[in-house]
């Protein structure tokens, strides 16, 4: 459903009418230099919002916060208490579902039919680590011939410290901010400075769940001046990462010096395999979707189609077809699938790769043209290529496809795993025993068989190679948001 006209102008004056904050200890505190930068709202490249700009005086405030919470406040708390705190802030994050709705389209431009779903996830994400809270902290028992016992239990970490990209502020925050709060740990949040305000709304209610000060803070900020900082406090143990690759190597080596514990989610550029013996039309869907939908500013999009020969110019016409009538529009207006590229920068970087594509001889097929002369609108683009060009092996990060023919097995499987990313993968075939090999074979973290991406939060999300270092999710964010301690006793 829409939201309302009047509802969001009323938003937009909200956005308008302050300056946003930090949110440190509890309260809602300006940068301590003062300084300022502006969100641009992406459908017209307009000032939406001006919102404080960190540095390392806020993120020293912040960690004094956290770590006192960690101490004192939160840290203390039992565990059934921590859980109904999450319970509650799921609830709120509905309760003011249109709210974030709307300023998540406002200012991430992406549309509104995903974003809800976006939210919903959102909420999800703490009252599934509600459940986790009261039963998460067991441990293992070793006993030694009627001589010893060893036995195992975990403790939260300390202050974590989470660093998100632009693209799904609310949903990638959230997935880190549960499981950290679940355990016992506090949190600072650094959100990107292209989409900062969603962040700000996710502070404000924590205030209204009236968690307790400390626990949840906020500092604004670009990645130099403000992520910087918090990777280097020693206060701050664990630093987790959504971004861009070469981020995550930088976050790496500033971690170094204070051995910290990193969770890196990086870049991918993940195929779709699809064989002749695929259902086609639900392979075609499936691919329209992962690169299109969100704006193609998805890590797990399918930028990379590997269609079996006999398949290709049907493929290619058919999505060619769908590609041309995709609707690009306001991301507020229900009906759009495409919306505004998040920032001018960014839009220039992905129509760079489309021009970089066809001087390296790929077939542009349809699409890779700006849209009206303002905010950030491109048409779905549709090339076709070869494996080993630059818009076959960079993220581009855009709503840009390159489909890319193959000739058996052996060649499918050596075109998706010669790139250095190895995010997802997704195989299309009605053979059940390849499906199984592919999956085994392809460098992903993660492969879906038949099927585009379907999140299910207890499995372990994360890539390999140039992708990230870990894994997040269910059991495996358990063991990232905690240690793990051995007691031995003689008996
Ligand atoms: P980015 O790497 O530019 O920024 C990510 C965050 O890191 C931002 O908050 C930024 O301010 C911060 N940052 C930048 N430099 C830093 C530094 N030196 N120290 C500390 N923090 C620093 O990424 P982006 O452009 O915001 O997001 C797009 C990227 O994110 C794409 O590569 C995409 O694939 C990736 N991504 C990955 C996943 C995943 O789960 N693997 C999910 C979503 C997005």
């Amino acid at each position: 459903a829409g939201i309302r006209p009047e509802f969001i102008e009323q938003v937009r004056q909200k956005l308008a009418s302050r300056t946003f904050e930090h949110y440190i200890g509890g309260q809602f505190v300006p940068g301590a230099r003062g300084e300022v930068f502006e969100t641009l709202d992406p459908a017209t490249n307009r000032v939406l919002a001006r919102v404080y700009r960190g540095h390392a005086e806020d993120i020293e405030r912040a960690a004094q916060a956290a770590h006192g919470a960690f101490k004192t406040g939160w840290g203390r708390l039992k565990a059934r208490e921590r859980k109904k705190y999450l319970l509650k802030i799921a609830s709120l994050i509905e309760k003011h579902g249109d709210e974030l709705a709307t300023i998540e389209c406002l200012d991430a431009g992406q549309v509104l039919k995903i974003v809800r779903g976006q939210i919903a996830r959102t909420a999800e994400n703490f009252s599934f680590y509600a459940d986790w809270a009261e039963r998460a902290m067991d441990g293992r028992t070793y006993p030694v011939d009627a001589e010893w016992v060893y036995y195992t239990l975990r403790v939260p970490v300390g202050v974590c410290g989470i660093i998100t990209p632009w693209n799904a502020p609310m949903m990638l925050s959230t997935w880190r901010i549960a499981p950290a709060l679940a355990f016992g740990n506090t949190v600072i949040l650094k959100p990107a400075e292209w989409s900062p305000l969603t962040a700000w709304k996710l502070a404000e209610i924590m205030q209204e769940a009236d968690l307790p000060p400390g626990t949840f803070n906020v500092v604004q900020g670009f990645g130099e001046e403000a992520g910087a900082p918090l990777v280097a406090h020693p206060l701050v143990p664990l630093i987790t990462l959504t971004g861009e690759t070469t981020t995550g190597s930088i976050v790496m080596k500033n971690a170094a010096d204070q051995l910290k514990r990193l969770s890196l989610e990086l870049g991918g550029k993940s195929p779709a395999i699809i064989f002749e013996d695929a259902d086609f039309e639900r392979a075609l869907d499936a691919t329209i979707f992962q690169i299109y939908s969100f704006n193609g500013e998805r890590c797990t999009a399918n930028s990379r189609a590997l269609v079996q020969e006999s398949l290709l110019e049907t493929f290619v016409s058919r999505v060619a077809e769908r590609a041309a009538r995709v609707k690009v529009g306001h991301p507020l207006d229900p009906e759009t699938e495409v919306g505004p590229l998040i920032h001018p920068e960014h839009l220039e970087r992905v129509l760079g790769y489309v021009r970089i594509g066809q001087e390296e001889g790929a077939r542009l097929v349809v699409g890779g043209e700006r849209v009206g002369s303002e905010g950030n609108y491109m048409r779905p683009a549709l090339f076709v290529g070869e494996n080993h060009m630059r818009i076959a092996q960079e993220e581009i990060f855009g709503p840009v496809l390159t489909v890319i023919p193959f000739k058996d097995e052996a060649d499918a499987l050596a075109k998706a795993n010669d790139v250095k990313y190895g995010l997802a993968a997704y195989v299309w075939t009605r053979d059940v025993t390849r499906a199984h090999r592919m999956g085994l074979a392809l460098d992903s973290g993660m492969t879906w068989i038949n099927s585009h991406n379907v999140r299910h939060l207890p499995t372990p999300f994360g890539g390999v190679k140039f992708s990230g270092t870990h894994r997040e999710g269910g059991e495996y964010s358990l063991e990232f948001y905690t240690e793990l301690k051995c007691i031995a006793v003689p008996l």
